[in-house]
């Protein structure tokens, strides 16, 4: 027979419960009684949602995160908040955020952790912090409580935790020392947690250890070896996981830790899998990720089989199934999906519907195809609609995308050349100033978009309304004195949403939540066919905008690649192949926004950076189709317009190079929060093009003085020269308040003054 398990479970909730538990807690609403009950009620929930696997994860629920969640267990949470007294819980939210609930008035706060992309999903974690002197010390109360919880439903719970290694490899030091040199310390505390969950009769628990799929040196693969040597007279058995990526050179080293197991991701290492069947000693559990965990489709479950059952003739009762990874990164249930049409529905799966498929396969596994006869024929006949629906393909798009030729994405001239063709046009000063894009999103404005989606509002008022809003923003920025000036995106819910709903090929859930970070969740749109542009998405707007003013007025949308890396994909054809069509769609959209006389065009890559690959050697693949798609998209237009692109996130010194073949006019990028640090990259890279180091870090609510902005700017000076600078915030304002963003830029509109007077 083989095992079924699962790696972990969304724990967000259906309707997104935990989220407005979290937030109703912050805000002193409920208390910590009531928290903690939400909290257990979910769990019950998600564990009967798993109850026909024959083990149920335990631990991967969390009330914040499940890094946070080790940290705490290791005794590890950083020493400002441990000071700060009150209960665990809300020492453990300091962690999070700064501050706990209930406690806006008395007290202050202590700065939260850092937080950071976990590997290469959207899911974001609070980053461990060490010392050289750090001391770890264990409270294994969280996972003691949860496994009598499951074993109450009558389940058999397997602990899930973080190991050791990859703990430490998530972390930072504070001081200039090595995390890896912890690892003695740290394992002590590992063993007596092994020890405390064998007393409570644990036989199996997994230990994640994903960064054994990154580059690693020489020392940290031989800390997994010293770890696992170290816990192998612990009593529960371990198996240990792997998952995001293919273990290439640390496949050997995975096969051959003292452990009593080993999860294998088949979704995204599907070439390894053939190699681990045959070099895993034969003690060992093989447990394969057969269903993608990362993503919304369903399983074509007899292809799986047709690989798997000569698995399983070889492995038998040491073959485990499960999810590739943890099931975090997947929607709840799509039984909630009450408004796509059925189509659609046949060839999605979420959560709760991937444990089903995993089911099937294990049913077919042990006692033949024929038993699950009828539901492996509904996954082959929704495969089969899937291939060959003429909603996924649409052979004028095909035939577009196999003519690209790279002249598509070749300017008319060089920058030197065209820039001066720009300036000559638009007359603008030296160091000008202009914004990302967004404007504050008032209450009035979400709840007027509200009211249109619900069909309470006529598009004729909600136009009217919202070009209220457009006339009070150009208005804003033309008495603040900016020299480029945006229409304030009030009509766009999300820089990616926005565009999905007016792409053919794009879905829409109602409940399709993915948690982000904290009680942040994110619903990406799912691209499932062909993308074709049926009509200008954003020219109407851009045209009425610009109507009110006698300054330049830039066009604003979303590039290819960021539409694609925050968006469910289709998995029947390579990501660069949909990010090809996504580009000739937006190209469409920047020629129809050129030909209707906007001369300066900005084109936002705030995921470019994030969608880099987890192994380096990936990377210049990447770059290169996610740049090429950016010029194809892009570099269209004549001479005279002017192209603007937008990155978030710093770190661009190992990509700069590629940065600069995007070939943008101007590139505006964050840089604020590192006292323009990010601009290193510029010392040794000679940067062609213009540049707007954001000056005003729009993620706090401080309100940057003009002497700081033309201290910053002048930092900026020393590394580009001063003809190629723009002055601008780091992001877009629409998070903001009004009585904020308007003293900012105040400021920095006298700061760009003054650089004008000062330097040369
Ligand atoms: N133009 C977008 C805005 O201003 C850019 C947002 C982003 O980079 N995340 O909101
Ligand atoms: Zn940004």
């Amino acid at each position: 027979m083989v095992t079924t398990h699962n790696l972990g479970f969304p724990r967000i909730g259906a309707r997104r419960e935990l989220k407005f538990a979290q937030e109703s807690f912050w805000k002193g609403q409920i208390s910590q009684e009531e928290l903690k009950t939400t909290g257990a009620e979910l769990r019950h929930k998600h564990w009967q949602n798993q109850r026909q696997l024959d083990l149920v994860p335990v631990g991967d629920f969390s009330f914040y995160d499940q890094v946070l969640d080790m940290s705490a267990t290791l005794g590890n949470l950083p020493k400002r908040v441990k000071e700060t007294g009150g209960t665990e819980l809300d020492q453990y939210f300091r962690a999070a955020r700064g501050r706990s609930g209930q406690e806006t008035t008395s007290f202050e706060g202590v700065h939260a952790g850092e937080m950071t992309k976990w590997f290469d999903t959207n899911y974001h974690y609070i980053v461990p912090e060490f010392h050289q002197h750090t001391r770890f010390q264990l409270n294994a109360d969280r996972l003691i409580d949860q496994i009598a919880e499951a074993r109450a439903q009558g389940l058999t719970p397997k602990p899930v935790i973080i190991g050791p290694v990859t703990y430490l490899w998530l972390g930072k030091t504070k001081d200039e020392s090595d995390r890896l040199a912890l690892l003695k310390s740290l394992l002590p505390v590992y063993s007596e947690l092994l020890d405390v969950l064998s007393a409570q009769g644990v036989e199996w628990v997994q230990v994640d250890e994903p960064a054994l799929v990154t580059d690693l040196d020489a020392d940290w693969r031989h800390a997994f070896t010293l770890a696992y040597h170290h816990l192998k007279t612990c009593a529960p058995k371990l198996l240990v996981a792997t998952y995001f990526g293919e273990l290439r050179e640390n496949l050997q080293l995975a096969c051959e830790l003292p452990v009593a197991g080993l999860h294998l991701d088949a979704i995204s290492a599907p070439q390894e899998v053939a190699r681990v069947v045959d070099w895993l000693p034969p003690h060992k559990q093989l447990s394969l990720g057969v269903i993608n965990g990362r993503n919304v489709w369903r399983t074509d479950l007899e292809k799986v089989l047709d690989w798997l059952e000569p698995a399983y003739q070889k492995l038998g009762a040491r073959l485990w199934l499960a999810p590739s990874c943890s099931l975090l990164h997947v929607p709840v249930d799509l039984d909630s999906e009450e408004k796509l049409d059925s189509e659609l529905r046949s060839w999605l799966a979420f959560a709760i519907q991937k444990l089903d498929e995993l089911n099937i396969l294990a049913t077919a596994l042990n006692d033949g195809r024929d038993v699950v006869r009828e539901a492996l024929a509904s996954s082959s006949s929704a495969a089969q609609s899937r291939r060959t629906s003429e909603r996924v393909h649409n052979p004028s798009v095909r035939s577009r995308t196999t003519e690209i030729r790279a002249e598509l994405g070749q300017r008319q001239s060089p920058y030197s050349e065209r820039i001066a063709i720009q300036q000559e046009k638009l007359e603008l000063p030296r160091f000008p100033t202009t914004t990302i894009g967004s404007f504050p999103q008032t209450p009035d404005i979400r709840q007027t978009r509200l009211q249109f989606r619900k069909g309470e509002l006529t598009e004729a008022n909600y136009t009217t309304r919202i070009r209220e809003e457009v006339r009070r923003c150009v208005a804003e920025q033309e008495a603040l004195g900016l020299d480029v000036l945006v229409h304030g995106e009030a009509e766009r819910n999300d820089m990616v949403e926005y565009f999905g709903e007016q792409l053919d090929g794009y879905a829409f859930s109602q409940f399709g939540w993915v948690q982000s970070y904290g009680s942040r969740c994110v619903k990406p749109p799912i691209l499932f066919g062909d993308i074709a542009r049926p009509q200008a998405m954003t020219v109407e707007w851009i045209n009425y905008a610009q109507s009110l003013t006698e300054k330049p007025l830039k066009g604003m949308l979303t590039g290819p690649v960021t539409i694609l890396n925050w968006s469910f994909v289709r998995d029947d054809q390579p990501r660069r192949d949909s990010c090809f069509q996504l580009a000739l769609a937006i190209r469409e959209e920047v020629l129809d926004l050129e030909a209707a006389g906007v001369g300066i065009i900005q084109i936002d890559e705030a995921a470019l950076r994030e969608g880099l690959p987890l192994r380096q050697s990936d990377w210049a693949n990447y770059l290169d189709w996610s740049i090429e798609a950016f010029r194809i998209t892009a570099n269209g237009v004549r001479d005279e317009t002017q192209i603007h692109t937008h990155m978030c996130y710093s770190e661009f010194n190992d990509i700069i190079e590629s940065i600069a073949r995007m070939d943008a006019d101007v590139i505006t990028i964050e840089t604020s929060r590192s006292d323009m640090e990010l601009l290193d990259a510029f010392r040794g890279f000679q940067y062609p093009n213009d540049i707007g180091p954001g000056v005003y870090d729009i993620h706090s609510p401080n309100i940057p003085e003009s002497k700081q902005i033309t201290a910053l700017m002048i930092k900026a000076a020393e590394r580009i020269p001063a003809e190629r600078l723009w002055v601008n915030p780091d992001c877009g304002l629409k998070t903001r308040q009004w009585d904020e963003v308007l003293p900012a830029l105040k400021n920095m509109v006298a700061a760009a003054r003054e650089l004008r007077e000062t330097v040369q």
